[in-house]
């Protein structure tokens, strides 16, 4: 922690962090999201064509030169990218046959959240991954948030959350509803209305009841996080900012977009929530920093330090990604403790008592495995 709701994040967590963007980047190339990387710092005048600018973190600076001059500048730090994305799109956008288009940054944001906590479930500066797409009219966008929400399921699933898709107010930006993926858990702070058997589920501040139809279901209410979201926000930005093309009677139009957010920190912290014990971290294979916590133990005959190396470098020669704790002067015991706070998948100890055999123990059980050094490879592998 740097101060409240800044972070750093260290080599184990940056590991985690690039393997959830790595799964996300994945899903988003899959439906058609072009990468790009947007600024941070996003002079005045772009907030003032929404009238956003009140809204936001300011970086600027009037600062008195040796020859006099003042040199004055203004800019929001990036909370969002809605307007910076429409003056781009202005450039690529000009008829009908340009559209669909969706593209899509993972980035650093800035807001001023006024209580920061949670660790990184909250940021003042935090990871975000924001799609925004382009259409000739609400039908197309309504297909492709179809496709989005596909895609957020997916992901999901590759991080073991299990995330219900809830209805949400859409702000300022449409009275329709928004879509909100939401993670039960206690150290959230969304409270959900949400029914187990025919899916129903709203954010408080839209709930309800009467909307829950045709079904016997009890409503039951619970503490959430919110870890995506997803809105049509129709033609509001394309309209500040002039962003129209001509449709195929030749008559111009205003483009139709959507936004999507991710939270990738945000969902490192609720990994953290939903999957640990009493222990440490357990994190899903997917995202686990390593595949392999190789430990060698003291080893006072020096056949465990030799067969620790040996696995090692097999390890690595089959693309297996293994932490190595060769620490000489640390006991057997801290070894252990710090493997489970660690939460790597897979841990497997040499010690000269049981070589050539190793230890394999997966860290979400309490199995453990005598292996050969070949069939723990076997065991392993992806
Ligand atoms: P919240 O209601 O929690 O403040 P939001 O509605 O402001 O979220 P969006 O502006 O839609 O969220 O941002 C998209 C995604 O970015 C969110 O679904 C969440 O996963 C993540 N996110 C938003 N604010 C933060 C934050 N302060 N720290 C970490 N992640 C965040
Ligand atoms: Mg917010």
């Amino acid at each position: 922690k740097s101060s409240a709701g800044v972070y750093s994040l260290l080599p184990l967590g940056l590991r985690v962090l690039n393997k959830i963007n790595g799964i996300i980047r994945k899903e988003m190339d899959a439906i058609g999201g072009e990468e790009l990387l947007m600024p941070s710092l996003i002079e005045k005048k772009y907030w003032q064509k929404s009238n956003r600018w009140a809204t936001d973190v300011i970086y600027r600076t009037g600062r008195n030169l040796e020859d006099g001059k003042v040199h004055d500048f203004e800019y929001g730090l990036g909370w969002t990218h809605e307007e910076v994305i429409a003056a781009i799109a202005l450039n690529f956008i000009q008829s009908y046959r340009d559209l669909p288009k969706a593209a899509y940054q993972i980035q650093t944001k800035f807001r001023a959240e006024v209580r920061a906590q949670g660790g990184l479930l909250r940021g003042r500066e935090f990871l975000m991954k924001d799609l925004y797409s382009f259409h000739t009219d609400v039908e197309d966008l309504n297909r492709y948030y179809e496709v989005v929400k596909d895609a957020y399921r997916k992901i999901f699933e590759q991080f073991s959350l299990r995330a219900i898709v809830a209805e949400a107010s859409g702000g300022a930006f449409t009275k329709e509803y928004t879509h909100e993926f939401q993670v039960l858990n206690e150290a959230g702070e969304d409270t959900l209305h949400y029914c187990d058997q025919c899916g129903f589920a709203q954010n408080k501040e839209v709930f309800d009841e009467a909307r829950h139809t045709n079904c016997e279901g009890a409503i039951a209410v619970g503490r959430a996080i919110e870890v995506g979201n997803i809105f049509r926000l129709g033609t509001n930005f394309s309209e500040a900012f002039g962003l129209s093309f001509t449709d195929e009677a030749g008559a111009r139009k205003s483009v139709v977009m959507g936004s999507y957010g991710i939270g990738p920190t945000r969902i490192m912290g609720t990994l953290v929530e939903e999957f640990h014990d009493d222990r440490g971290i357990i994190w899903p294979a997917t995202v686990s920093p390593f595949r392999v916590h190789l430990i060698e133990l003291p080893s006072p005959n020096g056949t465990a330090h030799v067969l620790a190396q040996e696995v090692y470098e097999a390890l690595q020669k089959e693309g297996v990604e293994v932490l190595y704790d060769d620490r000489s002067k640390v006991s057997a015991g801290e070894k252990f403790a710090d493997a489970d706070l660690l939460g790597i998948t897979y841990r497997a100890v040499i010690g000269d008592k049981n070589a050539p055999k190793i230890e394999l123990k997966r860290r979400d059980s309490d199995d453990i495995e005598l292996l050969s050094a070949s069939a723990l490879l076997k065991a392993v592998r992806l």
